[in-house]
C-alpha cells in the first residue's frame, strides 16, 4: 500500500467522518469514465488512514503527477485556481473556483442520469460552460445559496445559455440580487444581470436534478435568505458563506447577523452529522465534525 505524502509532508486531511467502513475490494462506483488507478490507491491508502471521509479525490492534475500531490493539490486547490472533481456514492461533484473572490461554483452531477445543476455560478461563464462541455453532462438548473455577487453574477447568463430555471435563495436575500448590476461595477466583475428567481427557496424544501435530491436548510446570519444543499445520502453540504474550513462568514453587510448566522451553523448544520463533508463558498474543504472539534468561532469549544 502506498504510503500518501506530498511535498508538503503527509497530508493532514480534514476529514474524519466514513460512509462505510474500508474494504478491500473498489469502493469506487462504476460508471463509463471513473479515476485511474492511481487515484483508486490514493483512495485506498487514505481509507486505511482513517482520514478519508469518503470521497475521491480526482483533480486535472492526477495524471501528470504523482498521487500525493494531487491530494494534497485537491485539498488546497483554491491555491492553485484548478477544478477537481470528487465522485460520492450516487453523485459527482466538480468545483471550479470563480471570480476575482475564488467561489467555489460546483456542478452536482447524477450518476444515474447524467443531469446536474450549477450551484452559485458567480461569474467566469465562460469557464463554467466549458466544464459542463466536458464533463458531458445535461444541466437541469442553477441553484443559488444567497444572493451575493460571486455567487449568483452569472446565474442569468448560464440559465439562459442552457435554458433553465433558477431556485432559490430565499427570498429575503431579493434586495442583494436586486443589486448586482451595481455591486458588479464596483468590484470590477464582468456583467452582471438582475434576475428573479423561477423559485424561491424555503426551510424543508428539497430540489432536484436527475435522480439526486438536496435538501434546503435557511441558514440566515451571512445574509438574510442564505440557504444551503444537503445530501443526506451522499453526505454532502454545499454551505456557501455560512460556513468557511476554520472560519465563518461575514455579518458586517446590511442584514448581516452575527447571532444568526452563529445559530444557523449550530441548529441547522452540527445537526447533519460529523461525518458530512462540506463544500464552503471559498476555499477548502472540511468536515462538519472537524469543525465542531476546531472551529474558533462556533466549534464546540467556543460555545461550550
Ligand atoms: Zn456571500
Ligand atoms: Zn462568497
Amino acid at each position: 500500500m502506498a504510503i500518501v505524502e506530498s511535498a508538503d509532508g503527509a497530508p493532514n486531511l480534514p476529514i474524519d467522518g466514513m460512509l462505510k467502513p474500508c474494504t478491500s475490494g473498489t469502493i469506487i462506483p462504476k460508471s463509463s469514465s471513473r479515476p485511474s488507478i492511481q487515484a483508486q490507491f490514493v483512495t485506498h491508502s487514505l481509507w486505511e488512514r482513517k482520514n478519508c471521509g469518503f470521497f475521491l479525490i480526482v483533480a486535472p492534475a492526477l495524471d501528470r503527477s504523482a498521487n500525493a500531490a494531487c491530494v494534497a493539490a485537491a485539498i488546497v486547490y483554491a491555491r492553485y485556481n484548478e477544478r477537481f472533481t470528487c465522485w460520492l456514492l450516487s453523485m459527482k461533484v466538480t468545483l471550479i473556483p470563480v471570480t476575482p473572490f475564488q467561489q467555489n461554483c460546483s456542478i452536482v452531477m447524477c450518476e444515474a442520469t447524467g443531469r446536474a445543476a450549477i450551484v452559485d455560478p458567480g461569474g467566469d461563464v465562460d469557464r463554467i460552460i466549458e466544464a459542463v462541455a466536458e464533463l458531458d453532462v445535461t444541466i437541469d438548473k442553477v441553484l443559488l445559496t444567497h444572493g451575493h455577487l460571486d455567487h449568483c453574477g452569472g446565474a442569468k447568463a448560464i440559465a439562459d445559455h442552457y435554458g433553465v430555471v433558477i431556485h432559490g435563495p430565499h427570498k429575503e436575500d431579493a434586495f442583494w440580487i436586486d443589486q448586482l448590476p451595481e455591486q458588479s461595477k464596483r468590484f470590477g466583475f464582468g456583467e452582471a444581470q438582475v434576475f428573479t428567481p423561477e423559485r424561491w427557496l424555503e426551510e424543508g424544501d428539497t430540489v432536484q436534478f436527475g435522480e439526486e435530491i438536496m435538501e434546503v436548510y435557511h441558514c440566515p446570519g451571512h445574509t438574510p435568505g442564505h440557504v444551503v444543499f444537503f445530501s443526506r445520502e451522499n453526505r454532502l453540504a454545499l454551505v456557501g458563506d455560512v460556513l468557511f474550513a476554520g472560519s465563518i462568514g461575514r455579518t458586517d453587510f446590511p442584514r448581516g447577523n452575527h447571532a444568526d448566522l452563529v445559530r444557523s451553523v449550530q441548529e441547522k448544520l452540527w445537526p447533519l452529522g460529523d461525518d458530512v463533508t462540506f463544500v464552503p463558498g471559498h476555499g477548502p474543504t472540511s468536515t462538519l465534525g472537524h469543525e465542531r472539534r476546531t472551529n474558533p468561532y462556533v466549534g464546540d469549544r467556543k460555545t461550550a
